[in-house]
C-alpha cells in the first residue's frame, strides 16, 4: 500500500472520523508547507513520548505531574475525596466532569464502552483492572480510606447503559463475596439531568452538575 492510502487508513481509525474525512485530512496535509507538516510529525512524537498512563485511574497525562511515578495529579491529590470513585468511559469524559467543577472525588477510566451484543467485555474495557481496584479499595486490611460510593458516569446511549449494567453487576458480585452487602459502597448512576442519548464529553458544566446532584 502506498503511503497516501496508508495515511488515509490511519486517519479513518481516529475517533469520529470516517474515510471521507480521512481523505480530506491527507489532502490538507499535502497542501501545507513542509515546515508545518514536520512540526505536526514532531509534536505527535513528542506528545506520545511524554505521555504516561496513570497507574491508578488509567487516564493519560503529560509528564510526571505529581512527582510520584506514574500517578496523575488527580490521583495524587490528597485533598480529593478518597471515598468516592467515578467510573467514566474515556479521558474526554473525565475532562468534562473536571471542567464542571462539581466533583472532587477520584476517577477510573474504563477506556471505552461495551457494544450491546459483545460477548467479551473484558476485551473492550478495563473491567478486570477496575475490579482489582475496587477490591483493594474496599479491603479493610489494605485500604487507607474505604470507598463509600461508586458513581457510574457513562453516556446515556444504549452502549453506555449496557456498559453501566455490566460494570455494576461485576462490582456487586465481587463485593458480595468480599465485604458483603451491608458494608459495600453504594453504586449510583448519574441522574437524568443528562438526557437519553447524551454524551458526557459534550455535556456542559451545568448539565453535569445537575446530573451529579440527581444521581441515584
Ligand atoms: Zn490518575
Amino acid at each position: 500500500m502506498d503511503s497516501l492510502r496508508r495515511l488515509e487508513e490511519i486517519f479513518a481509525h481516529f475517533p469520529g472520523i470516517g474515510p471521507r474525512q480521512a481523505r480530506r485530512f491527507v489532502h490538507y496535509l499535502q497542501g501545507r508547507p513542509t515546515t508545518q507538516v514536520s512540526e505536526i510529525a514532531r509534536l505527535i512524537n513528542e506528545v506520545k513520548a511524554n505521555t504516561t498512563e496513570c497507574s491508578q485511574c488509567h487516564r493519560y497525562f503529560i509528564g510526571k505531574e505529581s512527582g510520584q511515578k506514574n500517578i496523575c495529579a488527580i490521583c495524587a491529590n490528597a485533598d480529593r475525596d478518597q471515598t468516592t470513585l467515578m467510573i467514566v468511559a474515556r479521558d474526554s469524559d473525565l475532562e468534562s466532569v473536571e471542567k464542571s467543577g462539581a466533583y472532587k472525588g477520584l476517577y477510573f477510566v474504563l477506556g471505552g464502552t461495551v457494544p450491546i451484543l459483545d460477548k467479551e467485555p473484558e476485551k473492550k474495557v478495563r473491567l478486570r483492572t477496575l475490579l482489582e481496584y475496587v477490591s483493594k479499595a474496599t479491603d479493610i486490611n489494605t485500604a487507607c480510606v474505604s470507598l463509600n460510593e461508586i458513581i457510574l458516569s457513562l453516556n446515556t446511549t444504549p452502549d453506555g447503559d449496557h456498559t453501566a449494567n455490566i460494570v455494576r453487576d461485576a462490582i456487586k458480585k465481587i463485593l458480595a463475596n468480599s465485604v458483603g452487602d451491608s458494608n459495600a459502597p453504594k453504586i449510583t448512576i448519574l441522574g437524568r439531568g443528562l438526557s437519553t442519548g447524551a454524551e458526557l464529553e459534550y455535556a456542559d458544566g451545568e448539565t453535569i452538575r445537575n446530573a451529579l446532584g440527581n444521581r441515584k
